[in-house]
């Protein structure tokens, strides 16, 4: 049995064992391959919600959210990003679109403050090392031109942050920037949306993400599109609590309907009977 994030991916696997190894499929997500039946279907991970829920609701949560906006500047609006330090996930394309917003005076250093954690992955590895002084230098440029004394437009974090320190950061974030180009589920972005207990926040979304299939109530974007990504974070900063306040709430109730346990039980229950 073969799980995959998205219902795309099983297809394109079983297109390619048909194309490639000539494995015949017997029935829709069923492949018979030398001598055996092989399972292939989408079984998209969650999280652990209610811990998720517990956590972002409890006072020490609640005085560290309000302690992270005070050291900020007591901003307008946090935007929020939150990265394993990797090419795929679209950190450059996203600084640059902030930074050019605020080249063109549609967004202000003063109201509008971006914190960006991107956690060492690879380290080892060149392409990974080029990424990172690439990510580096544009954090560096943008800062140089916008940054205050003491007030830094940029917050750069190269740091892996413990789940009691994120979640205060999910829930200080106004607007959380998820703009990878590829990823199988991400699930920063079903974490954002668990620990906003106030219901309040704003989720930008890559349509090439997993959770895109289940988080439609996000403002879905296609990171390669320059402008178009600049436009959906304007709207995001922007929107109004009347329309941000629905969408949360929607797909709070999507993520609540599909946790972890849920995921696990759906995967265990075809493996124990296959038919
Ligand atoms: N994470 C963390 N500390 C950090 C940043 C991320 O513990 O400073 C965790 C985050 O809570 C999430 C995971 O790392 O559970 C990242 O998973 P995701 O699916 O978003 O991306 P991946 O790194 O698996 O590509």
């Amino acid at each position: 049995m073969l799980g995959f994030q998205r219902r795309q991916g099983a297809h394109n696997f079983v297109s390619a064992a048909q194309h490639l190894l000539h494995a015949t499929e017997l029935d829709t997500g069923l492949i018979h391959f030398e001598g055996r039946n092989v399972n292939v279907g989408a079984y998209p991970i969650s999280i652990d919600v209610a811990d998720f829920e517990l956590q972002a609701s409890g006072r020490a949560t609640r005085q560290r959210t309000a302690q992270i906006r005070s050291r900020l500047g007591d901003p307008e609006v946090i935007l929020l990003g939150v990265d394993r330090l990797d090419y795929t996930k679209g950190i450059g394309n996203r600084l640059r679109a902030f930074g050019e917003l605020l080249d063109q005076g549609r967004l202000d250093p003063e109201r509008h403050v971006m914190v960006q954690v991107a956690t060492p992955t690879r380290e080892g590895v060149e392409q990974y090392q080029d990424e990172r002084r690439e990510i580096e230098q544009i954090v560096g440029e943008i800062n140089g031109r916008h940054s205050r004394l003491g007030f830094p437009v940029i917050h750069y974090l190269y740091q892996s942050l413990p789940l009691d320190e994120l979640i205060p950061l999910y829930r200080a974030g106004d607007v959380m920037l998820v703009t990878p180009f590829r990823d199988g589920m991400n699930l920063v972005a079903k974490e954002y949306v668990a620990a906003h207990v106030d219901g309040d926040g704003v989720l930008v979304l890559s349509e090439f993400t997993g959770a895109a299939d289940e988080l439609g109530e996000a403002l879905l974007v296609n990171p390669h599109d320059d402008h178009a990504l600049q436009d959906t974070i304007v709207r995001a900063v922007e929107m109004h609590r009347h329309e941000r306040r629905p969408r949360m709430e929607a797909m709070r109730q999507r993520i609540e309907s599909s946790t972890v346990s849920d995921w696990a039980k759906s995967f265990l229950d075809v493996l124990i009977d296959p038919s």
